[in-house]
């Protein structure tokens, strides 16, 4: 399926952004729509639900390193034989991070088909353009990842462009 690159040109996104009643607020920083909700909720929109046109071109990807093939497929073929997460474990050594148990609801498991996650692991330093991220569930089954890295000097730069200019 081709996603369409057609601009959103009917401006309802921005004009209900205007609105203090509506919650669709704009983040100048990103350069992007989102839906807020909650306390600090936010989902970002990317197309126009009015026009279906394409919104603003995010930042969101200036932030992150595109993680590469040739790491990504080096790191892979080393754990290809891994049967579980320890396996893996024994293989790279011990991760930069790990986290806990997320739990889900009954109720969000039967409708989204959500697994409990038991612990999520992280590797920060194996790679340059990536963090590979390990996640194994109530099942015993498990899923490997791979997400871009920050990118702090663009973070600043972002920064930078979006402060007023001092006249
Ligand atoms: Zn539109």
């Amino acid at each position: 399926m081709k996603i369409t690159e057609r601009k959103c040109k009917c401006h309802a996104i921005s004009m209900l952004a205007d609105d203090p009643n509506v919650p669709i607020q704009y983040n100048h920083k990103l350069n992007e729509y989102y839906l807020a909700f909650g306390d600090n909720g936010q989902a970002p929109l990317y197309y126009c639900f009015s026009c279906g046109g394409r919104l603003t071109k995010s930042k969101r990807g200036q932030l992150f390193t595109k993680p590469s093939v040739r790491e990504k497929t080096k790191i892979t073929e080393k754990i290809k034989e891994a049967r579980n997460i320890d396996d893996i474990v024994a293989i790279l050594g011990e991760p930069d991070e790990r986290h806990g148990e997320v739990l889900h609801s009954m109720e969000q498991k039967k409708k989204y088909g959500m697994k409990n996650v038991r612990q999520t692991l992280r590797y920060t330093s194996l790679a340059k353009t990536l963090n590979l991220l390990l996640q194994g569930y109530e099942d015993n089954s498990f899923a490997v990842m791979f997400e871009g890295k920050f990118k702090p000097d663009a973070a600043s730069r972002i920064e930078k462009e979006c402060k007023p200019k001092e006249s």
